[in-house]
């Protein structure tokens, strides 16, 4: 990941042991194939569309990669917050926290480079929650997406 911000520092691996921990402690059922499609999600820079997993997934043959495990195994990611999907590019990211089990979650777009950075904004999430409850709704999760250019993307003022 080539990504100058502090909390997307860490690399692939760290993230996959942080998977692994989170699952171990939550009582969740890591199978392979949910490894394997997390794994590919943390290695990538860029958000990742769901065919592409799966090209990657048959590529290499490692078991089973039919399109409905390959979406179970995606919906596994993010009912428990391990990985996002941004409805509008229709592609997946790695959480950087995910031991914050599902939570709302707010992304920087880069319309350039398409760099996302996920911002962990409790306060604004919880009145997100305020809001829609006082309106007679249960929230279950939010995604933000907020598009623009990144700093290295903006031309030199
Ligand atoms: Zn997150
Ligand atoms: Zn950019």
């Amino acid at each position: 990941m080539h990504c100058s911000h502090p909390e997307h520092r860490h690399g692939s691996t760290e993230m996959l042991g942080r998977l692994e921990f989170s699952c171990a402690e939550r009582g969740l059922r890591l199978t392979r194939l949910r490894r394997r499609v997390f794994e590919l999600i943390a290695a990538s820079e860029r958000p990742v569309k769901a065919y592409d997993l799966m090209d990657q997934i048959r590529g290499q043959g490692s078991g089973p990669a039919a399109p409905p495990t390959v979406y179970r195994a995606l919906d596994f990611l993010m009912v428990h917050g391990f990985v996002h999907r941004l409805e509008t590019l229709n592609a997946y990211v790695p959480c950087p926290h995910p031991e914050a089990e599902s939570h709302g979650s707010q992304f920087l777009i880069c319309e350039q480079c398409k760099q996302v950075l996920e911002l962990e904004l409790v306060e604004a999430a919880a009145q997100l929650r305020v809001e829609a409850r006082a309106r007679g709704f249960e929230p279950h999760r939010h995604v933000i997406e907020i598009y623009g250019l990144c700093a290295t993307c903006q031309p030199a003022r």
